[in-house]
């Protein structure tokens, strides 16, 4: 029998709000341990809590970007359980009523778009943090997260494979990036993942029973946890055994998903409306104008670099998957006015020299405007193309601007006719065998005659120059 895999994520964003979702305590990460905290986030007897507005505001954003349907009425519960980092002894989420629904997110999977359902969006409330010193016995607690605005974007079981996971939550993370409500970072945990994965018979209908494998924060243990966890359950059905369902860890260091413990998930929130807090009533007009205001989404940016600049596809989804990539990429054309040009230096060596999808190219020290300097180089003849990128990679590690390069390492391209031709000359006059097996008709010798002529000018030599010049001397016999 062959098996499909099938997978739902749950993401909890961290909204970008200065305060939190119920008080007014700072969200700022990285201060002392529990020095942002308030008789509210505390959970003391007789406080109330009053929702943040801005925290309403961007998880409608949040909403209105995946295409989900706001709800007219929404309402928050207690979700109650027994946990340290958890002074109230409930989390505050929303459950029967949450704010919004019945979105979707276009994501590439094996080249073809395929429509990911979100099921719903709802705003709730972060724990603190628990930090575990095992070899004091030692547990500290820190409740500066403690009430940080959230957002949990739950996804409809629509997912097919570990990579269309993944791309969904590049997606979704770029959107959430692109229109300011959540920095994106995983590290820092403002944005984590749950991922529910279960196998069922190729092309059946039914869902099998499903495991949740919690809170993993990087796209490669996520792709590495459900890896795993397929393999695992695969082996487990085609050896005659049953899936339980339960709630998973990744263990990172050995790449495998193990059971929590049983206490820590034998779950049973009592949920019910919190009566501190009023129904949530968005106002129509409040969120069409939120509509109206979201910027353009990563997929309508797509669209339009491919119409306006005419660049491929390809360079436009690299581009366009990073909100500060594309907009680097369209400081760039500012200066510099070829896109197609822009695009190839982006995608090979700015990327690479960020390794990776461009996290702190707005810091990147070789600006669009330093860049595009290098690039006009090219253009007029300064330098050629190869050793444009000597020159680039001179300009990262010395943070010198592309002129000052060129003139210190002395690469001006030559592009001197006669001594180019004197070169050539030289080289034809060294290379008899291969002269007279290209004349025979072994054309492809014609790299081997470049790559000594650029040896010999070490680099520098006008490479269009060098390919007329080089096919002029040897058809001469
Ligand atoms: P739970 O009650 O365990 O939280 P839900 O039905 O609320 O389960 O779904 C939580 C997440 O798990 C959703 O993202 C959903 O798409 C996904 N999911 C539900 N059932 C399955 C299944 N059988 N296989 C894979 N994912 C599933
Ligand atoms: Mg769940
Ligand atoms: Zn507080």
């Amino acid at each position: 029998m062959e098996y499909e895999a099938v997978i739902g994520l749950e993401v909890h964003a961290q909204l970008l709000t200065e305060s939190k979702i119920f008080c007014s305590c700072s969200t700022k990460f990285g201060a002392n341990p529990n020095s942002q905290v308030c008789p509210i986030c505390l959970g003391m007897p007789g406080v109330l809590p009053v929702l943040n507005e801005r925290a309403l505001e961007y998880a409608i954003r949040a909403a209105l970007a995946t295409q989900c349907e706001i709800l007219a009425k929404s309402r928050f519960a207690r979700k109650n359980y027994f946990y340290p980092d958890l002074p109230k002894g409930y989390q505050i989420s929303q459950y029967e009523e949450p704010l919004s629904t019945n979105g979707s997110l276009e994501v590439e999977s094996n080249g073809l778009k395929k429509k990911i359902r979100i099921r719903r969006i709802h705003l709730e409330e972060d724990a603190g943090k628990l930090i575990h010193e095992h070899s004091q016995n030692l547990s500290h607690l820190d409740l500066n997260r403690t009430g940080v605005p959230l957002i949990e974007i739950v996804s409809e079981p629509d997912i097919a494979s570990s990579e269309e996971a993944v791309s969904y939550l590049k997606k979704l993370r770029s959107i959430l990036i692109y229109i300011g409500v959540c920095d994106g970072n995983m590290e820092e945990g403002s944005l984590r993942c749950d991922a529910n994965v279960s196998l069922r018979p190729k092309g059946s209908q039914e869902l099998g029973t499903k495991t949740e494998i919690k809170n993993v924060n990087s796209f490669k243990f996520v792709q590495k946890a459900l890896e795993y966890e397929i393999r695992r359950q695969l082996s487990l059905l085609e050896s005659g055994g049953k899936i339980v369902q339960e709630t998973r860890l990744f263990d990172s260091t050995k790449g495998i998903t193990f059971p929590m413990r049983s206490k820590e998930e034998a779950h049973d929130y009592r949920y019910f409306p919190d009566p501190d807090l009023l129904p949530v009533v968005a106002d129509s007009k409040w969120v069409e104008d939120i509509r109206s205001s979201l910027p353009e989404l990563p997929g309508a940016r797509h669209k339009r670099f491919i119409e306006e600049y005419k660049i491929p596809a390809y360079d436009s989804e690299v581009l366009t998957a990073s909100k500060e990539v594309a907009d680097y990429f369209e400081d760039c054309l500012k200066y510099y006015d070829k896109p197609k040009t822009v695009s190839n230096w982006i995608m090979t060596e700015v990327l690479r020299e960020l390794k990776g999808e461009g996290e702190g190219i707005k810091t990147f020290q070789i600006t669009p405007e330093k860049l595009s300097e290098l690039l006009k180089l090219i253009d007029d003849g300064t330098i050629n193309g190869k050793i444009a990128k000597d020159v680039f990679n001179e300009m990262v590690s010395t943070n010198k601007r592309a002129g000052e390069v060129v003139a210190e390492k002395g690469v001006m391209q030559i592009s001197d006719l006669s001594e180019i031709e004197e070169v050539i000359s030289r080289i034809i006059e060294r290379n008899p065998d291969e002269v007279s097996r290209y004349r025979a008709g072994q054309e492809k010798l014609i790299g081997f005659f470049v790559g000594e002529v650029m040896k010999a000018t070490r680099g520098k030599a006008n490479p269009k120059l060098v390919n007329e010049i080089l096919k002029n001397k040897l058809s001469e016999s």
